[in-house]
Formats: structure tokens, C-alpha cells, sequence
């Protein structure tokens, strides 16, 4: 039986690793092309193991590291591409009939839309790209008899939930949240949480920035926009409902009232097989979910005074064009200055509210409205973070 062939971008990640862990497990598949951003040490590694033909880093340093890596290992070596063109090299390669898009934030956008330009079929882990321009990215799907499999596990469960069943059938979705590591916590409490306490996650392990997006709800935000750019339903049929164990993915439901949930252990390499096998189903690599060890499933409403993200994503996607696009991109600047330690934790939703209401809502009918409005609202940002911290230290200043 030929291989299936496939593509990574971002495959010293966490969805990366996971990617190649199942890969190895499936053993029909080769991996034709890998893209990565700085973590060479790493990705020496996989070059090495999974012998790609074609790989993509962020520059040349990069890619003299990666050659001085890959000698030391006596490993073949393939063709280096750098940067975005490097990603775009990598999600296009022609063999490859499956691209796993799994690099963090607006940098696999273009790389993504390429892909299914190319009609590849997408296993799409960065759901920044469908919050930047779903409708881009599913009007290129479509055009080009691509597919886009949901590897995020609450649309991936949803797209089980609903495999065979008719929209029209659909009264809502129901994506669940594990409420995150402030769930309990005061509105005070999370206004003053330390980086380490908002990147201690109580159910998944994941990259730093869908951490802090999970400690804000943002990610479920997010998660929000996507699933109206994957399955077509509007903000009023996509509800949230917190259920700390994680066990219940997502749920489906229908208009006579039945729900249909999609349960499982909580490892992202169950939603990455799916994406890749699809429509088959294939035994995996995880135990099976143990039913002794689940105590009780609980379900509460999302709070959305003390987790303004979500609402503020509920705006975005109801005020539709490049709004979402506009709040991906602040928050974006907004979590990588809380991890840098410039601001607190409860600012993230307070200047991404500032960029969206000052931001100009255009249609997101090219892909230059959503670039531009994607540069305008980073700068935006990275404005007002600037002149709060010139007032922080002029006040400093004045009480020394
Ligand atoms: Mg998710």
C-alpha cells in the first residue's frame, strides 16, 4: 500500500510533536516537508528521524544551525527554505496530499490559505487563521475541492457530532470550556495573576499562548469565531457551557432536543488522527477513556463579567468583516506582553476592547482588508501599551 504524504508547519510544537508521535504510531505515512521556527535543537532531531525533503526555518541562522546539527548527526540533508516564503514552500510541496497547520498565531495565515489554494487537504490546529478570514479561507477550500479537518478538539468533535446529520437539523452547538485555571478565582485575584499561575492549566498541556488564551477565555473566544467559519452557524446557535473535566468535547443540538456529545481522554493526538484519517477511523496509540476514573460531570455558565474576552469575541463575530481579524491580532500583542511581564493579566481584555473600538470594521473580501486590518490593530496595540507605560512611569516618577 502507497504512503499517504504529508506536511507539517510548526513541527517542534505541541500539536507538531503530537503530529509526528501519530505518524509514527499510523506508520502509512512519510512525512514530505517540515517547517519550524527557532527550536533547531529540536528539529535537527525530527529532520533526522523523519528525513523530509524539503524543511523551512524562521532565517539563516536558523538554517546554519539546523546544517551544523544535522552534519554532527550524519543525517541527510534536505532542501532549507527560510521564512514565510519557507512555510508557503512547505504547505504547497506537491506530493504532500495532507498539510497539518499547526504553527501559533497570524504567521501560517498566507502559508494556510496556500494550501488550500493547492487543494491540499488542512488538519487545522491554528484557529487564528479561520478567526483572521473564515470566509476566505473556506471560499478557497471550496473552490479548490480542498478540506479543512478540524484538529482543535472541540471542532474536531463537533465535526464528529455532526458527521451525516443535516444543518438545518442543528438548533445549536454547544462548545465546552474547562473554564481554565481561574474558574474559581476572584475577579481581583485573576486581575493580579502571575504568569505562572495563568500558564498552569488544570486539564490540557499546551503552548504558552493557548494557555493564557485559556486562562482568559479568549481561546473559547476564539473557538467561537472558528466554529462559525467551519460550520456556517451564526453567534445566537454557538453557545459555551464550562465543564472543568474536559471529558465531553463538544456537543451537537438538534431541534427535537437530542444532544449528541463527542467524549475522550484529554490528548490532542485523538482529534490529530482523526484530521489525518478521516473519514476512516483507525485504533490509536491513547487508552481508552476509563469511565471508573470519572467521578462526575459537571456544566456551568461561562462568566462573562470576569472573563470579558468572551464576550468581547461575541462582539467580534456579530459586528462580522475584519472585526475578528482586528481582536486575533490585539490579543496576539496583548498576551505576549503579559508573558513578557509588561502588563497584568485583566489589561489583555482591556486594550483588545480599545484596538476594536477604534479600529475601522471593513469587509474581510481580500486578502489585503485582512492584512491591513491585522497591521493596524498590532500597531494599535503596541500604541497604547507604549503610552500606558510611559504614564506608568511618569506617575513613578512623580510618587518617588
Ligand atoms: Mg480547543
Amino acid at each position: 500500500m502507497s504512503k499517504s504524504v504529508i506536511s507539517i508547519l510548526g513541527s517542534t510544537g505541541s500539536i507538531g510533536c503530537n503530529t509526528l508521535k501519530v505518524v509514527k504510531f499510523l506508520g502509512n505515512y512519510r512525512v514530505a516537508a517540515l517547517a519550524a521556527g527557532r527550536n533547531m535543537e529540536l528539529f535537527a532531531r525530527q529532520v533526522a528521524e523523519f528525513q523530509p525533503e524539503m524543511v523551512s526555518c524562521d532565517d539563516e541562522y536558523c538554517a546554519e544551525e539546523l546544517l551544523q546539527r544535522l552534519h554532527s548527526m550524519n543525517a541527510s540533508i534536505p532542501k532549507i527554505e527560510l521564512g514565510e516564503k519557507g512555510l508557503v514552500e512547505v504547505a504547497t510541496m506537491a506530493e504532500a496530499e495532507t498539510v497539518v497547520s499547526a504553527t501559533v498565531g497570524a504567521v501560517g495565515f498566507v502559508p494556510t490559505l496556500r494550501a488550500l489554494e493547492a487543494g491540499k487537504r488542512v488538519a487545522l490546529a491554528n484557529k487564528e487563521t479561520l478567526v483572521m478570514a473564515g470566509d476566505l479561507m473556506t471560499k478557497a477550500a471550496r473552490e479548490n475541492n480542498a478540506e479543512i479537518l478540524p484538529v482543535d478538539s472541540e471542532h474536531n468533535a463537533l465535526h464528529q457530532c455532526l458527521r451525516g446529520e443535516s444543518a438545518q437539523e442543528v438548533r445549536r452547538l454547544i462548545l465546552t470550556a474547562s473554564g481554565g485555571p481561574f474558574r474559581e478565582k476572584s475577579k481581583s485575584e485573576i486581575e493580579n495573576a502571575t504568569r505562572e499561575q495563568a500558564l498552569d492549566h488544570p486539564t490540557w498541556n499546551m503552548g504558552d499562548k493557548i494557555t493564557i488564551d485559556s486562562a482568559t477565555l479568549m481561546n473559547k473566544g476564539l473557538e467561537v469565531i472558528e466554529a462559525h467559519c467551519l460550520f456556517g452557524f451564526d453567534a445566537d446557535a454557538i453557545g459555551v457551557v464550562v465543564h472543568p473535566q474536559s471529558v465531553v468535547h463538544s456537543m451537537v443540538e438538534f431541534v427535537d432536543g437530542s444532544i449528541i456529545a463527542q467524549l475522550g481522554v484529554t490528548d490532542m493526538k485523538h482529534a490529530i488522527q482523526y484530521a489525518l484519517t478521516f473519514p476512516k477511523r483507525q485504533k490509536n496509540c491513547l487508552p481508552p477513556l476509563d469511565f471508573r476514573e470519572i467521578s462526575k460531570l459537571t456544566f456551568e455558565e461561562p462568566d462573562m463579567d470576569k472573563f470579558p474576552c468572551l464576550a468581547l469575541a461575541y462582539k467580534a463575530l456579530r459586528e462580522g468583516g475584519t472585526m475578528p481579524a482586528t481582536l486575533n491580532a490585539a490579543n496576539e500583542i496583548t498576551v505576549r506582553a503579559f508573558l513578557d511581564g509588561k502588563i497584568k493579566l485583566s489589561d489583555i481584555p482591556r486594550f483588545n476592547a480599545r484596538v476594536m473600538d477604534n479600529a475601522e470594521k471593513v469587509p474581510a473580501s481580500s486578502l489585503e482588508a485582512v492584512l491591513d486590518a491585522d497591521r493596524s490593530a498590532r500597531e494599535a496595540a503596541q500604541t497604547l501599551l507604549r503610552s500606558e507605560q510611559v504614564s506608568a512611569a511618569q506617575n513613578s516618577l512623580a510618587q518617588g
